[in-house]
């Protein structure tokens, strides 16, 4: 099937409120001018080095979103260029994105990963770990943070009730956030979670942004 048919699928299974990010990593160009020419504006890079190619070669109305695992010494790379970084996983990254930002005088849109799976490769923050980061200094320290909401990934299983715990348990993070430090902040409004294999569970869970690669490109080649 051609990206156009699968898109077409797969926007059928998500409802207008929810977000659609076009995950795009490892996929040519022309891939992604075919979901272009369907719409699509919001895409998804893992690489700081290949979103910032295609951001320089195809039109400049895209959204790039980065949804890998950030390095600290490329993020003064990215920044620039990246409308939503998802996976912000450690109070270092997030204190040098705070800096590259300030020095650009920009903010840049920030979701907090949480590790909400079993295995241990998925990365993320807990709970623990935020509450003590906004103790010592509130959100509104880092001026060049624009804290968009959470992000997450569930584990690689074909238990169906344990990734809508996961799920669920993801939910209950962000509303936790909210209420106690971004409650009057209308940015703070998006749980990222779902992707080809579990966007449906995802959304019966609260997803305000699913992540959606494979369904909609085909499968990777990774090189
Ligand atoms: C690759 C990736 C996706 C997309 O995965 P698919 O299974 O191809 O839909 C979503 N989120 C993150 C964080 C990813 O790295």
């Amino acid at each position: 099937m051609s990206i156009a048919e699968n898109l077409s699928n797969i926007k059928k299974l998500i409802p207008e409120k929810v977000d659609l990010v076009c995950v795009s990593k490892f996929h040519p160009d022309e891939a992604i001018t075919e979901a272009y020419n369907c719409g699509e504006r919001v895409f998804g890079e893992s690489k700081v080095q290949e979103l910032t190619g295609k951001f320089e070669r195809l039109p400049k109305d895209i959204q790039w979103h980065f949804i890998g695992h950030l390095q600290t010494n490329k993020v003064k790379f990215l920044v620039p260029f990246v409308a939503l970084i998802h996976g912000v996983d450690s109070l270092r990254l997030l204190e040098e994105i705070n800096k590259q930002a300030i020095k650009i005088n920009q903010k840049v849109n920030c979701l907090l990963q949480f590790h909400i799976a079993t295995e241990e490769t998925k990365f993320g923050f807990n709970l623990e770990e935020i509450n003590e980061a906004f103790l010592n200094s509130s959100p509104d320290k880092f001026e060049g943070i624009q804290f968009c909401g959470v992000m997450g990934m569930a584990t690689f299983t074909s238990d169906k009730q344990q990734v809508t715990n996961e799920f669920r348990s993801l939910k209950s993070i962000f509303q936790n956030l909210k209420e106690n430090y971004f409650l009057s902040d209308t940015h703070f409004n998006t749980i990222s979670m779902g992707m080809s294999d579990d966007f449906q569970l995802a959304i019966g869970e609260g997803s305000t942004m699913v992540r959606i690669g494979s369904s909609i490109f085909g499968t990777r080649i990774y090189n």
